[in-house]
């Protein structure tokens, strides 16, 4: 068994019921085999960005601890997206559920199917903004710096149209 480590997931999702397919992952994530849930962030709403013709996005991270493969994760969380009958059409299309490892603890690694960290979670206030709520000390692992200082540090041009909104859960 490889030693566990500190996950955090960005859940993210614009169609159909966005928050009912949030709280499903995070109920399946509750009992992932290896995998032990800790907080959850607040959910933020976000205009769609890069294809702007979508329905806003409902976002959130979780931690918790894995105790599995960083492949084992992925395949788990690729499972619950498909569970929630996400069809892989277009890159950054609208979606069901999107599931992404942010965070594998200190882990480094860039295959062509997995990199972790994620490698654009500094550019997104979506991930920075929950990231910063959770864990406001945390240095990332290939930045250094914590998530509010990269979302401080996030070129105005990029962060432009990137508001998120704290909605409820309820
Ligand atoms: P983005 O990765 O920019 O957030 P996306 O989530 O829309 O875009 P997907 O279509 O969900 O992209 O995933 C494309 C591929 O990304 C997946 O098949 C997976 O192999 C790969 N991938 C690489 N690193 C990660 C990671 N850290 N978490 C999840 N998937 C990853
Ligand atoms: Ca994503
Ligand atoms: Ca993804």
């Amino acid at each position: 068994m490889p030693r566990a480590r500190e996950a955090f997931i960005g859940l993210g999702s614009n169609l159909g019921q966005p928050k009912k397919h949030l709280m499903f992952a995070l109920e399946r994530l509750a009992s992932l085999p290896g995998y032990t849930a800790g907080a959850v962030s607040s959910l933020y709403k976000t205009a769609a960005v890069g294809k702007t013709d979508q329905p806003a996005f409902y976002n959130a991270v979780c931690r918790g601890m894995y105790e599995g493969t960083p492949g084992e994760l992925l395949r788990a969380l690729q499972a619950l997206e498909a569970a929630r009958g996400r069809e892989r059409s277009e890159r950054w299309g609208p979606r069901t559920l999107d599931l992404d490892i942010l965070l594998l603890g200190e882990l480094v690694m860039d295959q062509p199917d997995l990199q972790v960290p994620h490698p654009r979670l500094h550019e997104r206030g979506f991930v920075l903004i929950p990231l910063a709520e959770l864990a406001p000390e945390l240095l990332l692992p290939r930045w250094g710096k914590t998530a509010g200082q990269l979302w401080q540090e996030l070129d105005p041009a990029e962060k432009a149209g990137q508001e998120v909104e704290k909605v409820s859960w309820a």
